[in-house]
């Protein structure tokens, strides 16, 4: 068994106030295989306390400073990638091809915010005054559970470039995770209370970090549900804050894609993460004249979704995080059932030999984008297959939607690609499966968020512009 027994406050480990324990689950099994002792508003006030204590200190730092600690940090994450990986497969059940993915993503933070510190000018000329961009101060950082590692790693990359000290609020469901990431930090020796950590329940720590008048920005990343009570929440105190929430991505396949590839790629992506990813392309639009095809391609494309071991190579999908997650994802191929999709791969229960918290890669046909399952975030593998009469149409359907996070457009035709890109409504669109970028912004239109983080935008996010009129240098 796994216990940890801790929080992470003025550099160093301390027993919580808060006694709560909570059960860790291996998703694969089901099983126990440790617990977390969970702090409390106790807990969460004296990490506050003591970040706010680390930041004027921090904040005068220069940049050549603050790069060097980005890079210690990312060496000291290197150093422990192999352990992570495997904190990332037990607790969460990532295949092996995207928890390696999730655990470079962790390091590789550090070295992406030291490069956009880099070349980031901290003090400009605007006008007639000097601009200088002052660290907004002490940051909240809260993170879900489904990539909980990379987040934390890169919040707090961009909140250290900026200057800003830091209290994080890791998902309580991913404190094996979330150990990792703190042991290596901790090693790389960073000033005591730059960051600190605090497990808890989200309506208790977080909730505190949300309100508490020390805490002037909040980066969140979670449910659209919880971004709206935090956005509340901090309102009283004006805090700056920073919305990464849910998605219903929309994949349209133009008339001209060539559906052999277009058809692998769509599934990739709405099975990214096994479904439990904000960015997944959860709707395929596909036109109409080619639904026959689609759905013959479809079928071929399956042969390769693998739901099965996370360390197997051929494995594509993992299970669900929790046993809630599961039954939720169950509710919603009930639901489809009964709304009157089609299904054409899957449907309820476990995929046949495996149990824990496996659910069946499903997709639905026959979907109109009125049905709950083409509006609500099911947040598993469950796709829906919606067809569309012409290009207006099809980019309707796709912007029709309270959310905005991505979109992905395929097609042989990359200015028609590019014009219909052009007019989805999300914050990210993908044209025919072009890689990551890390430092090109992210974050949603609509109901998928506010702000951006990555790159220059996500160093600004912790930064507050301050304009001297009449300085000696202007
Ligand atoms: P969640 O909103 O339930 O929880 C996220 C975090 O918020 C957790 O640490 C939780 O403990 C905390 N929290 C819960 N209640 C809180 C409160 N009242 N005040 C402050 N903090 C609180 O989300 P989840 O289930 O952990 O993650 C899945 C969701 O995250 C999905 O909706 C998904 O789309 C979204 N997500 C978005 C992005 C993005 O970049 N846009 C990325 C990943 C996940």
């Amino acid at each position: 068994m796994q216990e940890i027994t801790h929080v992470y406050i003025d550099g160093q480990f301390i027993e919580p106030h808060g006694t709560e324990l909570f059960d860790l689950h291996n998703p694969t099994t089901g099983e126990v295989f440790g617990h977390v002792r969970l702090g409390d508003v106790h807990d969460t006030r004296a990490a506050i306390a003591a970040a706010k204590r680390a930041f004027p200190e921090w904040s005068r730092t220069t940049k050549a400073e603050r790069i060097s600690l980005l890079h210690r940090l990312h060496d000291a994450m290197e150093a422990k990638k192999d352990a992570l990986l495997d904190a990332i497969i037990l607790e969460y059940g990532a295949p092996i091809s995207r928890s390696t993915w999730m655990a470079a993503y962790a390091s590789s933070s550090f070295l992406d915010a030291a490069r956009t510190l880099e070349g980031f000018d901290l003090t400009q000329r605007i006008g007639t005054a000097e601009l200088i961009m002052e660290p907004v101060g002490v940051s909240g950082l809260i993170t879900p559970w489904n990539s909980n590692a990379g987040f934390i790693c890169n919040k707090l990359a961009y909140a250290l470039a900026a200057g800003c000290t830091a209290v994080i609020k890791p998902s309580e469901m991913s404190a094996a995770q979330t150990q990792v990431v703190l042991e290596a930090l901790h090693e790389a020796g960073a000033p005591a209370g730059l960051f600190n950590i605090v497990n808890g329940r989200g309506d208790v720590v977080g909730a505190e970090i949300s309100a508490n008048p020390d805490i002037s920005k909040i980066s969140f990343t979670g449910s659209t549900a919880v971004g709206k009570s935090i956005l509340c929440a901090a309102a009283d105190t004006l805090k700056r804050v920073t919305l990464e929430l849910g998605g219903k991505s929309p994949t349209v396949i133009l008339d001209d894609a060539d559906f052999a590839k277009a058809i692998p790629l769509a599934l990739e992506t709405g099975f990214a993460n096994s479904g439990q990813a904000c960015i997944a392309g959860s709707r395929i639009l596909v036109p109409a004249s080619r639904l026959d095809e689609a759905l013959a391609e479809t079928q071929i494309a399956l042969e390769k979704i693998k739901a099965g071991n996370p360390r197997d190579a051929g494995t594509t999908i993992g299970p669900m995080v929790s046993q809630t997650q599961y039954e939720r994802v169950q509710h919603y191929i009930r639901l489809g059932i009964e709304e009157g999709a089609t299904i054409v791969a899957g449907g309820e229960g476990h995929p046949d030999g495996l149990g824990g918290y496996f659910v069946r890669p499903t997709i639905f046909a026959n979907v109109t984008n009125d049905m709950t399952i083409a509006r609500e975030e099911i947040f598993g593998p469950v796709l829906c297959i919606l067809t569309y009469k012409n290009e207006a149409e099809a980019i309707s359907i796709a912007n029709d939607t309270r959310y905005g996070l991505q979109a992905y457009v395929i097609s042989s035709d990359l200015d028609r690609a590019t014009a219909v890109a052009g007019q989805i409504q999300a914050g990210r669109i993908v044209i025919n499966g072009a890689p990551h970028d890390p430092t090109v912004p992210f974050g949603g239109f609509k109901q998928s968020g506010i702000g951006r983080e990555y790159g220059v935008f996500g160093l600004q996010a912790y930064l507050e512009p301050k304009a001297v009129l009449g300085a000696a240098s202007a």
